[in-house]
């Protein structure tokens, strides 16, 4: 008998109908097929389908595969972009091992209205792909002043085209963090960039970091997916 949280080896547990039906309809599985599943909580567990109609899943836990690893991505501080970048970023940042998104309104972005149920759909798709065992959340858009006051001390890597690279061999987001103990959040800006106030704002934080990601304009999402994937290199998250 193995415990572990809530779950243990033996119990049968409800599926939701749109799981249910993704098992049956979709996957055109069957009872004693086995499913691997994650709560975000309780690790992997190895399940047997125990019933399964149409509308309902009973899994029983076979096996518990993988114990639930501390969550220690960084945050990703997105500015809004139009919606098929968005989405893009999204799911890029989750197989990144991003901890949380938190979308951001700043002075030049185009708040168009942003679907965040659709968008945490997305993460948790990516997250199901990734083999990870827990969903980084989506939060719905709030401006960056408000984020830089209340989370006033989590380390802030913020990408800045205009920002020097002093030409040394190691990508300054490789220097940034290795002053950085423990998960940072990392800020991208919108198309148009961050405004002058915004600038001025960010360069007289304490804790926050400008970084250089090259020598040419990034899109957002090309500049949110090499800022993570160097902090994946240096973190290993
Ligand atoms: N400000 C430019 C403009 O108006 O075209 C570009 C903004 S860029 C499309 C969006 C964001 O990606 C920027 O705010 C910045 O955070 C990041 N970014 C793009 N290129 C970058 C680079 N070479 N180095 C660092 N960050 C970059």
């Amino acid at each position: 008998q193995e415990q572990h949280g809530a779950y243990s080896t033996g119990l049968v547990i409800p599926l939701n109908i749109d799981q249910s039906r993704y098992l049956g309809a979709v996957m055109r599985l069957s009872v004693g097929d086995e499913v691997a599943i994650f709560n975000g909580v309780d690790g992997e567990w190895r399940t047997r389908i125990h019933t399964l109609t149409k509308k309902a899943c009973h899994l029983e836990l076979v096996e518990h595969i993988r114990p639930q690893p501390d969550v220690s991505g960084p945050v990703l501080l997105i500015a809004l972009v139009k919606r098929a970048r968005l989405e893009t970023i999204i799911e890029k940042a989750t197989e990144l091992g991003v901890a949380q998104i938190q979308l951001l309104i700043t002075r030049r972005t185009n708040a168009d209205h942003t679907n965040v149920s659709r968008l945490q759909v997305i993460a948790q798709e990516a997250a199901e792909q990734t083999e990870r065992l827990d969903v980084p959340q989506v939060l719905a858009p709030i401006k960056l002043e408000k984020w830089l006051m209340d989370e006033a001390d989590i380390p802030l890597i913020y990408g800045d085209e205009d920002s020097t690279h002093d030409g040394n061999s190691i990508p300054p987001m490789l220097v940034a963090l290795r002053d950085i103990t423990g998960p940072a959040a990392i800020l991208i800006g919108p198309e148009g960039g961050f405004d002058e106030t915004e600038r001025r704002t960010l360069k007289a934080l304490p804790h926050a970091v400008a970084v250089n990601l090259g020598p040419r304009i990034l899109r957002a999402d090309t500049a949110a997916i090499s800022a993570l994937t160097l902090y994946q290199a240096a973190c290993g998250d």
